[in-house]
């Protein structure tokens, strides 16, 4: 009966399940306030003062913090001020919940960074209508962030080989090139461009062309290991970054993507094609020389494999 009365004021089919954090020395408050909650399908959790809240906060991030102001160990405004100096839990929405109800007490409290107060006592309707209004936010937040996450990885990709496109690449050769830097630890770059590739597209059509793209991206993939790199330069270029590599060993992976690329049994509606690639290997060229020059060696001996008859691999 009474949940049809808390509805008017909380959307509690879209926020039930959601973590709300009480904290509180007094246990009646949150006992009358927590079965409120419960009520409209929140996760509620307690802590009956502010070392204990913190201590919980950063082990399992509610979504938004109810806080006391007059607390025996830490007060209220210091909990609020350490979750707003933490960029773990600063985005965590924190509403007092207090019986100091003069403006000064309110206006400290949102200096501290909270983003609403309630005066006890409180009335239920007017709890609720708060709290339902910051979780709605905190939801429309977390959305924003899962988007911006998917668009960030989407910008990554090659949509035609769902390999790392070229500025995801680059990103992971600074990574590399700051990791030799500081560790000294080595890492080998392999430029690799289909051989004859127009010739595919103009004798079997442009969708070949795009299924070979995608045959070779898989061969690439599944000849590295995990922690390596594969990703489309352009076109019909590929580069691949061997983590924690020398140049010998990188030669070694080349030349096995190579001969892989080359016996590999292509073909596309009963027409057989034949695909083969050339390669330059290039090693991290010092402190000085950074991904630009590694990228240049690779793309010259990439040339020189052409130029001696293509299907080869060229190291540095
Ligand atoms: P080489 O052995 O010297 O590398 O010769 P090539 O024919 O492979 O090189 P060229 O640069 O002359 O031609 C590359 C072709 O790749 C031209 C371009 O239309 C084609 N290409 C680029 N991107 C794509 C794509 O996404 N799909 C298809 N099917 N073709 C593409
Ligand atoms: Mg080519
Ligand atoms: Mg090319």
């Amino acid at each position: 009966m009474e949940s049809v009365r808390f509805a008017i004021n909380f959307d509690k089919e879209n926020l039930s399940g959601m973590k709300i954090l009480m904290v509180d020395d007094t246990p009646s408050n949150l006992d009358i306030l927590g079965h409120i909650l419960k009520q409209v399908g929140l996760n509620v959790s307690v802590a009956p003062n502010g070392t204990i809240a913190l201590k919980i906060i950063n082990g399992d991030k509610p979504d938004l913090v109810l806080l006391d102001i007059m607390m025996p160990d830490i007060s209220g405004y210091d909990v609020c001020r350490k979750l707003k100096e933490n960029d773990d839990t600063k985005d965590i929405p924190v509403i007092f919940i207090t019986a100091m109800a003069q403006t000064e007490d309110l206006v400290e409290g949102f200096e501290v960074g909270g983003v609403d107060y309630v005066v006890k006592p409180f009335q239920e309707q007017e709890v609720l209508a708060r709290i339902g209004s910051q979780l709605s936010l905190r939801k429309i937040a977390y959305e924003k962030e899962e988007l911006i996450r998917k668009l960030d990885s989407l910008s990554r990709i090659d949509p035609l080989t769902k390999l790392s496109n070229r500025r995801d690449i680059l990103e992971k050769m600074e990574y590399e090139q700051a990791k030799y830097e500081r560790f000294g630890k080595d890492f080998s770059i392999i430029l690799g461009d289909i051989d004859y590739f127009k010739k595919i597209n103009d004798q079997l059509g442009h969708d070949v062309g795009d299924c070979v793209l995608k045959e070779v991206a898989d061969i690439l993939k599944s000849s590295i290991r995990k922690v390596d790199f594969a990703a489309r330069w352009g076109g019909e270029e590929f580069l691949v970054v061997l983590t924690e590599t020398n140049l010998s060993g990188a030669a070694r992976v080349a030349e096995k993507i190579k001969n892989t690329i080359e016996k590999q049994k292509y073909e596309f509606d009963k027409n057989p094609a034949q695909v083969t690639m050339s390669f330059g290997v290039a090693c991290h060229v010092g402190k000085e020389g950074k991904i630009d020059e590694l990228i240049k060696t690779a793309d010259k001996l990439l040339y020189k494999a052409k130029e001696e008859g293509r299907n080869q691999v060229k190291t540095m």
